[in-house]
């Protein structure tokens, strides 16, 4: 098995809605925030990870494509079959022969200029950019809100903008137009679904723009199935 190409994707996230994606309290300190946002451990910027990007858009295939594994108590959980276009572009846990995973993506920090607009605000206002927005918890049984209950929850604020960042590495034995097009159609289905947390409240929409294969400009409309 031989690369024979490497195609890299890049593009702007741009957040529609707020955005949430849960990092750890540890981090900033006890006592400050229940639920705060992902940051950089060094310069406190919010950033979306790879693995969450990754994660949504196999789990979105997965569903589309209807290439589920099952867990021994009956639970849908990550395909492994180790065959499958889902497997060979977002990897296995087990070692099916099938090579290394495909799609390789990479942390999306934010844009300069949302960085500069933090600042700004930060200046201006003397609070961070960052929202906090107290959230009813919901009984999952019977829909009700519990009383008392109300989460205090971080987000990014909607317009906010993060770089995007992916490689795709074909090999020798691929359909190259076939896993292009399957990537393509995963990126659709961000802008079509959500990133990050407590989407079905809204958060986490998305909006892909200046996307670009190796320098080109390409959108998504085309993209069918
Ligand atoms: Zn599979």
């Amino acid at each position: 098995m031989q690369l024979s190409k490497v195609y890299k994707i890049t593009g702007e996230i741009v957040c529609i809605s707020n955005l949430h994606i849960g990092g750890s309290k540890d981090s900033i300190g006890i006592g400050t925030m229940d639920n705060p946002v992902i940051k950089h451990p060094i310069t406190s910027d919010p950033y979306i990870p790879g693995s969450s990007l990754k994660g949504r858009m196999r789990c979105n295939m997965e569903r589309r494509l209807g290439r589920y594994g099952t867990s021994r108590e009956g639970k849908a959980e990550p395909c492994n079959c180790g065959k499958c276009i889902v497997c060979k572009v977002f990897g296995t846990l087990r070692n099916s022969g099938i090579g290394p995973t495909r799609l390789i993506v990479r942390d999306s920090p934010m844009t300069e200029e949302s960085k500069e607009k933090g600042r700004r605000f930060m200046d201006e206002e003397g609070k961070s950019i960052y929202g906090v927005k107290h959230e009813t918890a919901i009984d999952r049984k019977t829909g009700a809100a519990l009383g008392g209950s109300l989460r205090p929850i971080e987000f990014v604020p909607a317009d906010t903008v993060f770089k995007l960042e992916m490689n795709l590495q074909i090999y020798d034995e691929d359909n190259e137009n076939e896993m292009l097009n399957f990537v393509k159609r995963a990126l659709k289905s961000l802008e079509e679904t959500y990133i990050g947390g407590m989407g079905s409240r809204g958060y986490g929409q998305i909006r892909l723009r200046n996307l670009k294969l190796n320098d080109e400009p390409f959108g998504l409309e085309s993209v069918s199935f």
